[in-house]
This record gives C-alpha cells, structure tokens and sequence, in this order.
C-alpha cells in the first residue's frame, strides 16, 4: 500500500525495487532500492565491483534487470519492449561516461547535434542549438568544427555534456565522468555540468568513487555488494 502511495508521488522520478542482476554465477545486484527525487542531484559511490554500474544501467534501460522493478515517472521501464526503451532513452535521457563515445570522424558540432537529427529536429534547428550548447560549455567556434578525435580529454567531456543536454533530458545518467581527467580540468568540468543541470531542472544520477566529486551532489548513497547500504 504504501509502495503505492511513493510511485503516485509527483517529486519522484526513479524507483527502483528490489533489484536483482545476475551475470551468470555472478550477483551484481542483490535486492537494490533506491528512490530518487526530481532534480535531485545524487551521487552513488560503493567500492570497484559492488554494483554501481550495473545499478545505474538498469536505471537508465540500458540494461534489463534479472528480477525486480524500475519505475521511471509512473512507467516500470522493465516491463517496456526493447524498442519503446531505446525510444525512452533517446527523449528523456542524457549519457555522460568517462570514456565519452563521440564519434571520432564528425567534428565537434556534429557530434552535439545527431541527438537531435535522431529526433527529428531540422538540420537548421539542430545546428543552431548545437553551437548554442558548445558555446555554453566553453568550447570555441573553431574548435566546434575539429574532429572530436583532435580534442584534448577536457574539451571532449564538454562537447559529451553539450550533446547529452542538448535534448534537455528529464534525467542526465554519468558514469565517472571526468574519470580520465587531472583534478584541475576535473574540477572545471564537473562545476559547469552541475551548474548546467542545475539550471535546466535537470535529475543528476551519477557513479562516481572520488569524494571531491561526491561533494557537488545533494546526496550520497552506498552501493555495497549488490546493495544501496547507507548514504
Ligand atoms: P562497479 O560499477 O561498482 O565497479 P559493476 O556494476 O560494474 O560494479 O559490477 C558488479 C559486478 O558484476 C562485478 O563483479 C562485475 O565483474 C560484474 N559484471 C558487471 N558487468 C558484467 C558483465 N557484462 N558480464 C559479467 N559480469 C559483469
């Protein structure tokens, strides 16, 4: 009954209940719950091997769960067909990983502005807001037109940020995202995307093991052995 009452709450935006994932003999997730509220920026940190990745994937339906339940808004995203997930993923959610996949042979510009060819946006359109988004993050005109190949590591979690705001994304997922950074450029980097999601409303969830950059969130949970143990 009283599950029922949260999943109608309006200030949540993730449920995930009773989360089991395992990879053969292996139990990535045993029985996880999380709640997390809209706008919230969260941190979740735990030791290497204890399950974050694993958790944060099933939160963003990139990956489907062995048992239990994430609700997205009022949707359980484990009951959607792989198609309307993938859709899902597309509109309401935002990626930042540490290794941020741009595609290599497009320049900067490019890269910012596929999300929003994929939905459907005119070139003239998505062009337009691509250079808006890059030139927020502090990257040069110039620079929006290299190949994101011939950017430094700095430059590259910038147009990675851009190009997951750029669809103004209802949940922004990152995964140790200025993990191949020097705290310097780190620093800089986290301060501008959390200024941004800020700024947008935007719902912040992301994995991290570094406590300076914990410390940008508005909560901290644990994962441990498969499960969200404190905060
Ligand atoms: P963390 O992000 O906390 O380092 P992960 O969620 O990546 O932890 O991994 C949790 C456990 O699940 C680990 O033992 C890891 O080896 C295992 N694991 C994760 N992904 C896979 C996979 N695709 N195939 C097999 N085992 C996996």
């Amino acid at each position: 009954m009283s599950k029922q009452k949260q999943l109608n709450s309006t200030d949540i935006i993730i449920q995930v209940a009773d989360a089991k994932k395992n990879y053969g003999q292996t139990h990535a997730l045993r029985g996880a719950n999380l709640t997390i509220k809209k706008g919230e920026v969260l941190a979740i940190m735990g030791p290497s091997g204890s399950g974050k990745s694993t958790l944060l994937h099933a939160m963003a339906g990139i990956d489907t769960l062995t048992s239990g339940h994430v609700h997205y808004n009022n949707t359980d995203i484990s009951k959607l067909s792989d198609k309307r997930r993938t859709e899902l993923r597309r509109t309401d959610f935002g990626f930042v990983f540490q290794f941020s996949q741009l595609v290599p042979e497009l320049t900067a510009l490019d890269n910012v502005a596929v999300p929003l060819l994929l939905n459907k946006y005119s070139k003239a359109e998505a062009y337009r807001l691509a250079e808006n988004w890059l030139h927020r993050m502090g990257i040069s005109k110039s620079q929006m037109n290299h190949l994101s190949s011939r950017l430094s590591g700095g430059q590259v979690q910038r147009v990675a940020i851009a190009r997951a705001m750029i669809i103004q994304p209802k949940i922004l997922f990152a995964d140790e995202p200025t993990g191949s950074l020097d705290s310097l450029n780190s620093e800089m980097v986290m301060k501008l995307f959390i200024e941004t999601a800020r700024e947008n409303n935007t719902t912040v969830v992301m994995v991290t093991h570094e406590p300076s950059i914990a410390a940008y969130a508005d909560r901290e949970v644990i994962v441990r052995d498969g499960q969200v143990t404190g905060e």
